[in-house]
């Protein structure tokens, strides 16, 4: 099999369609080339190399004789060889799995020196400087890279230090000012850094040393941070990364050299700007780690007029620069994030991919594309994550709090707005100290991959260094967190945990608040309120027209609904939740959950003595109380959602969720029902079970006190008639949870059809409603073709029937789930998202003997799977009629719901 591909001017193998097997950096450098866009010449090792890598233990034989073979085409296009010492080749090696990684896993640049080709580079540039200048560089990145010399926590990075010391020796503050003996004393002392701690000699033969990186970036796929990132994406193990090799050119050649990033649209905004930064004598590692704070792209990006922008230092190549990234982004279609690097005046492009982007951004883009025709609605709608919509709901600070936090001089700096948001917290500056507080702000003077976990559990991320591009910038705008960047005016100490700035000293677990749409940077705590999505349709504070936002996500949703098969309907159980899940665009309830109206005021002592009553009258009369207060409820349901279906679940807790387990809360409930305590005691007892989930609960209930069902009927069906003698059409869908057998489910619609019959009969209403029940217990299931001759509906009840098909409990299986998915044992939580193997194989054995018994039979799902994406796609596969799911989850069903319809057409 071939595993490596060759570019080479327009003389590419590879394209821009085979990510799986280049890598989605190696297949775009290929089409690059292809279409004449200027990239250094090199080659890529496949993907499915790095897989026999991990399969022999080892480099897979003949993989360097490919190697060497394009190398050759490489020297003998740029008339230069790998070792020689007049004229050297240097290559940088580089990771590129199918979807970007940011940082994640290893690069080392400058490959190919040693003494002697140092001075042969130093000749052939003429400028020695800029030789030593890589070299240093060279055995730095090797030195981490490869033979693992790195700092631990708290430590600095080695090789930092003597630069540090070196800088300070010759009292000069940025490496650029380095004389070529100081950067040959760095060299010196680098070597004997790297012999200190690795007790090896730094390799000197330039074969040795590419071979050595290309197993250290094979390697680097299964490094702590690689693994930890590919897990919370879903990024699977068996992709692999490929490895780019490619002749190096250099930014740092002097004053005429620079490198830099560039995005075709604003990352952060979807703004259609283009964006990006750069470092002049620099090479592209020091913009993305954040070394030093770069400068703006053009002179429209400036914020400060002591910036130099490309556009003015490079204008040819600016002009170069411009052309080139609308022509890549009308070739791919996409906002693209490119890297490029000047070498004494001439631009190259070292890559180009679709750029990352918050949530905001993915739905202006995708939206602003179609209407610019560069693509169609139904691109647009697979563009945005619905995840990233879900940012669009994301709070922010209001005007007023952020204008009083000013006016207190609680303004401590400004950074970069790498990631908006709002976000307020306490202070930490290490990542594994994120977990410490219940909200916390993790505060770096640069993050790097290693504090991953740290960004994962703060509220928001917050550094000193760094630009939109740094790790922090690129990370936080994928986790969609709030993010500042490059707020140079911080004084950060790790060692004491504080930092200065604004004139304050911040320490560890003081409150700051920081927002990533301005860079602003608060002291104390400021309240974070709805975002403009939320004040357009649900608060009703502003209009659509002055809400952007709101507008943007408006219209897509409504492309969504065109496109989507499943109705969306939501959990609610108030006519305040209704009201949010109409707003939210849902088509009915799926879910009402009447057990939450059975605690407020008055009503829980109504419960109480029902519960304590001790025969059907007692309850009966106790119920009497009830059905009042329900059918109230009912109707302001039912008026909100004026015609939409709703259904409505009958009592499901255990009994003894109602009664109070402390003794002094039972004493004030037995003063309040004149009881003595010991009464209430005894029944709280009697009520014990060992395993209430799988207890007294559910249609259960209703089995043993049908009265219970009858007054629930009653309100359901009194209240429907009320409203439809307003006018109001009511269609209430009754439902029966937790059956197992098809005779738990008949001995309930029994009792409700002659409740509903008589209730009708007895107001004098025509009134269509229907009875089902919900699946939730694996015997339902598996016999679902009994039970659909029976029910009019099944709503699928994941919760508990991923509890029982699993044999997880919902309560408990929190505390080891986290390492089931950890050890890939199961991909995702499977309370969280659908374990579509097996609860999934499960759910489709019921809908396909369901309709096959009843092809009226009308099937959705209610548990929390009906608001996760991937869950909402299975439901669309196997055919249900519509999912429920919580109001702020509906935009994002909708969303996913159309993206189903859309992957079947792919
Ligand atoms: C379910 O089990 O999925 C469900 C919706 O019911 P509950 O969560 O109320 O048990
Ligand atoms: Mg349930």
């Amino acid at each position: 099999m071939k595993r490596v591909y060759h570019f080479i001017g327009k003389n590419a193998e590879g394209s821009a369609k085979m990510k799986n097997d280049l890598g989605g950096k190696g297949a775009n450098l290929a089409e690059m080339a292809s279409i004449g866009v200027p990239v250094p010449p090199g080659f890529t090792i496949t993907t499915q190399t790095c897989l026999e890598y991990y399969k022999e233990g080892g480099m897979p034989k003949g993989l360097m004789d490919e190697v060497v073979k394009n190398l050759k085409l490489v020297e003998k296009d740029q008339k230069l060889a790998l070792g020689d010492k007049e004229k050297p080749l240097l290559v940088s090696v580089r990771s590129g799995a199918r979807v970007s990684m940011p940082g994640m896993m290893d690069t080392v640049l400058n490959l190919g020196l040693n003494d002697d080709t140092v001075e042969g580079l130093a000749k052939m540039s003429d400028n020695p400087r800029f030789a030593w200048d890589c070299y240093r560089r060279f055995i730095q990145m090797f030195g981490d890279v490869v033979m693992n010399v790195r700092p631990s926590k708290e430590e600095e990075d080695p090789f930092e230090l003597i630069l540090a010391k070196v800088k300070k020796d010759k009292g000069v503050s940025s490496d650029t000012e380095l004389a070529v003996e100081d950067l040959k004393q760095l060299v010196s002392e680098y070597k004997k850094l790297v012999k200190e701690k690795t007790g090896r000699d730094f390799p000197v033969e330039p074969m040795q040393q590419l071979e050595e990186a290309i197993k250290a970036v094979f390697s680097s796929w299964h490094n702590e941070r690689a693994n930890k990132y590919r897990q919370l994406n879903g990024i699977p193990d068996e992709w692999g990364t490929a490895v780019n090799v490619q002749t190096m050119v250099y930014g740092n050649m002097g004053d005429d050299s620079a490198t830099g990033v560039a995005f075709t649209r604003d990352p952060a905004t979807g703004d259609k700007r283009f964006f990006g930064e750069y470092l002049a004598n620099a090479q592209g590692e020091d913009v993305v780690a954040g070394i030093r704070t770069p400068q703006p792209i053009n002179k429209a990006a400036k914020t400060e007029d002591s910036q130099v922008s490309l556009e003015e230092k490079f204008p040819e190549a600016y002009k170069e620069l411009v052309a080139i990234y609308q022509r890549l982004e009308k070739h791919y279609k996409e906002m693209q994030d490119m890297e490029f690097t000047i070498q004494n005046e001439r631009l190259y492009l070292l890559q180009t991919r679709t750029g990352k982007r918050t949530g905001f951004a993915s739905v202006r883009i995708a939206f602003e594309m179609e209407k610019e025709g560069l693509i169609d609605k139904n691109e647009a709608l697979r563009r945005v994550d619905p995840y990233g919509l879900e940012q669009l709901l994301a709070p922010i600070f209001d005007a007023k709090d952020t204008a009083k936090a000013k006016g207190e001089g609680r303004n401590l700096a400004k950074g970069l707005n790498a990631s908006p948001g709002a976000a307020t917290g306490q202070v930490v500056f290490f990542a594994d100290d994120a977990g410490k507080y219940p909200k916390s702000i993790l505060v770096r003077i640069e993050t790097s991959p290693e504090d991953i976990g740290g960004m994962i559990s703060a509220q928001g991320i917050l550094t000193a260094r760094g630009g939109m591009t740094s790790h922090a910038a690129v990370v936080a705008r994928g986790m969609g967190k709030p993010c500042v960047a490059g707020c140079g005016a911080l004084q950060i100490s790790y060692k004491n945990r504080q930092m200065k700035a604004g004139g304050q000293t911040i320490k560890e677990g003081d409150f700051i608040s920081i927002d990533g749409s301005t860079g602003q940077i608060y002291e104390g705590q400021i309240p974070v309120n709805p975002s403009e999505v939320v004040q357009v349709f649900i608060k009703k504070t502003k209009t659509v027209k002055e809400a952007p936002a709101a507008e943007m996500f408006d219209k897509l949703l409504k492309w969504a609904d065109d496109v989507k098969k499943l109705g969306v309907r939501a959990n609610a159980d108030t006519p305040a939740d209704s009201a949010v899940a109409i707003a939210f665009g849902a088509k009915g309830i799926g879910l009402t959950r009447t057990e939450h109206m059975f605690f407020g005021g008055d009503r829980i002592l109504a419960v109480r003595e029902m519960i304590l009553a001790n025969d059907v009258a007692g309850r009966e009369k106790a119920l009497a109380k009830l059905l009042p207060m329900q059918r109230e409820d009912f109707e302001g349901i039912f008026e909100v959602m004026n015609g939409l279906p709703v259904i409505i679940r009958l009592l499901d807790p255990p009994l003894h969720e109602f009664l109070p387990h402390e003794a002094k809360e039972q004493k004030e409930m037995a003063d309040v029902m004149g009881i003595s305590a010991e009464v209430v005691k005894e029944k709280v007892d009697s009520l014990h079970e060992f395993n209430p989930m799988l207890g007294h609960r559910g249609c259960r209930l209703g089995i043993t006190y049908p009265e219970i069902t009858v007054m629930q009927t009653k309100a359901i069906i009194e209240a429907a008639c009320n409203m439809q003698k307003k006018g109001i059409k009511v269609i209430p869908e009754i439902m029966v949870p937790l059956i197992g057998h098809v005779r738990e489910y008949v001995n309930q619609r029994d009792v409700i059809k002659k409740v509903a019959e008589e209730t009708i009969k007895e107001k004098g209403v025509k009134l269509e409603y229907m009875i089902g029940t919900m699946i939730e217990v694996p015997r339902a299931a598996l016999t679902a073709d009994d039970v659909a001759k029976e029910a009019e509906f099944f709503s699928f009840g994941t919760n508990d029937l991923t509890q029982m098909t699993c044999g997880f409990s919902r309560d408990d299986a929190g505390k080891f789930l986290g390492d089931y998915v950890e050890k890939k044992i199961y991909a995702k939580d499977p309370f969280a998202s659908l374990d579509q193997d097996g609860v999934g194989r499960i759910i489709k054995i019921a809908v396909d003997m369901g309709r096959a018994a009843n092809s009226k039979l009308e099937i959705g799902i209610c548990g929390e799977h009906g608001g996760d994406p991937d869950s909402v796609k299975f439901c669309h596969r196997v055919g249900m009629d519509y999912v429920s799911c919580s109001p702020y989850r509906v935009p994002l069903a909708r969303l996913a719901a159309a993206q189903a319809v859309l992957e079947e057409k792919k």
